[in-house]
């Protein structure tokens, strides 16, 4: 098994087997890639001191944004809003070229999404539910 047949192995069991995957069928606010036809729901839990408690989402689409979202809800759950709000920032200035890939290396499964930058048209596709995290953190907040 060469390292591109692990990375690929990664990304279809996260594809095959979502981790928080849950019926959000209830809510309203859908994010897409109409690009790809990548579509999902995203349900955050923020306690009152500023934890990510859980992070669920619901969707439909290719292995690369199903996948990406499924590593993001176990990435981020955990952390501390600001901490997970730099890691959104990380993974996007990875895929946007702007920031060195290797920076994924030490976040375990998503390290597997670094080889989607060699591939234009599946960026967003990877990026879509961590833009969805960003909008979902801030419009809870802006309801405040
Ligand atoms: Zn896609």
């Amino acid at each position: 098994m060469t390292f591109d047949d692990l990375y690929q192995e990664i990304i279809l069991d996260h594809y095959k087997h979502p981790r928080n995957f849950a019926d959000l069928s209830g809510l309203s606010d859908v994010h897409e890639n109409p690009t790809c036809g990548d579509s999902l729901k995203l349900a955050v839990v923020v306690s009152d001191d500023g934890v990510v408690e859980s992070i669920r989402f619901d969707g439909s689409g290719c292995a690369i944004s199903m996948a990406s979202a499924s590593m993001m809800t176990e990435q981020l759950s955990g952390k501390r809003i600001e901490e997970a709000l730099a890691m959104v920032g990380e993974f996007i200035g990875v895929m946007r070229g702007e920031k060195d890939v290797s920076e994924l290396e030490r976040h375990g499964d998503i390290a597997a999404l670094g080889g989607v930058i060699q591939f234009p048209l599946r960026i967003k596709c990877a990026t879509l539910a961590w833009h969805a995290f960003e909008k979902s953190v801030e419009k809870d907040h802006a309801d405040r």
